[in-house]
């Protein structure tokens, strides 16, 4: 049907769409070797105590450090990595790498005398991967071989795959749970939740989404009804006996008002973008905290 609108507009359209097309095909294409290169980053970001600004756990983030298109954020290509299933061996190595760098922050902590102030460590884990039936074996693998407690660590799971979580996966995060792994529920209330479901499964964290935090941006001018909706959200997750972090603060209003509405933890640019290891090591450092 293409020819019978005219040629001109049509061919110029379906040419962009399969420039699109040839540079995804390319970029799943290459992300195997990618991995084997070394190629792939993990950035980290703390979720801090609204409370009284400690460090509680932190966030891995995978970066694609691309040798000819430069740095490439993973909404770019972790949905890619899900349909050829590369996210399998690209989520197992952010989970070593994370783990290995939860393990020497607990370190420093230990040297400040507060080895119960270690954070946690933060993993996204996609579906594909909880559809694996030796996920939980290599979970336990990961923590003997990098000595880290299951307990500091903590998997985050989209709302709408855990509300689609069944047999084998479901079964997968029991298992986790009862190793001692936290469960968190990540960009929480984008997608539809079934209240009854959510109370079945082993979670122990509510990350509600950037989206709801946006309207909290200024005290003045806030928007009454993400106001509400934060609020209620934070009152379902305590009543539900859940922590609740928000995301994507990115001002000291927004931070204020979430402590004022009793939100436990929050993460966002406001208190420091995802950037490499380091950098979570001199946090740690800087923070004064309790033995
Ligand atoms: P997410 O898990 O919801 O992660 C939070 C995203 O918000 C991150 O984007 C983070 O950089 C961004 N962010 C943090 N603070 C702020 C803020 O104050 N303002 C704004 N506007 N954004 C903020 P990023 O790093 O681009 O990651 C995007 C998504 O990619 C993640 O969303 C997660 O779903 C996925 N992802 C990242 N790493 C992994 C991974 O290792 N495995 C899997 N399966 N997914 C991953
Ligand atoms: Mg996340
Ligand atoms: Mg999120
Ligand atoms: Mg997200």
């Amino acid at each position: 049907w293409a020819k019978s609108e005219g040629r001109g507009r049509w061919t110029v359209f379906d040419t962009e769409r399969n420039d699109r097309e040839v540079a995804r095909y390319t970029l799943s294409a290459e992300m195997p070797a990618a991995l084997h290169h070394g190629e792939f980053d993990v950035d980290y970001q703390p979720l801090v105590s609204l409370a009284d600004g400690s460090v509680l756990g932190v966030e891995a983030l995978v970066r694609w450090r691309h040798p000819r298109q430069g740095l490439i954020g993973p909404d770019r290509f972790i949905g890619l990595a899900e349909e050829t299933g590369l996210i399998v061996p690209l989520g197992m190595y952010v989970l070593e790498r994370a783990c290995r760098e939860a393990q020497r922050w607990s370190g420093s902590a230990e040297a400040l005398g507060a080895p119960a102030a270690a954070p946690f460590i933060s993993v996204n884990l996609a579906e594909r991967q909880c559809h694996e039936p030796g996920l939980v074996r290599q979970v336990e693998r990961v923590l003997a071989e990098t000595g880290l407690e299951p307990e500091r660590l903590q998997f985050e799971l989209t709302e709408s795959q855990i509300m689609a979580t069944d047999g084998g996966p479901l079964e997968r995060l029991r298992e986790l749970a009862a190793m001692g792994v936290r469960i968190a529920i990540d960009d929480f209330g984008t997608g539809y939740s079934n209240l009854a479901y959510l109370r079945r499964l082993p979670v122990c964290e509510l990350k509600i989404a950037g989206s709801f935090v946006e309207g909290l941006r200024k005290p003045g001018d806030a928007d009454p009804v993400d106001a509400r909706i934060v609020a209620s959200l934070v009152e379902l997750a305590h009543a539900l006996g859940l922590t609740v972090t928000a995301e994507g603060i990115e001002t000291a209003a927004q931070a204020e008002r979430l402590r004022a509405i009793g939100c436990d933890a929050g993460q966002g640019w406001y208190f420091s973008r995802p950037g490499p290891p380091d950098r979570i090591a001199t946090l740690l450092d800087g923070v004064p905290r309790a033995g």
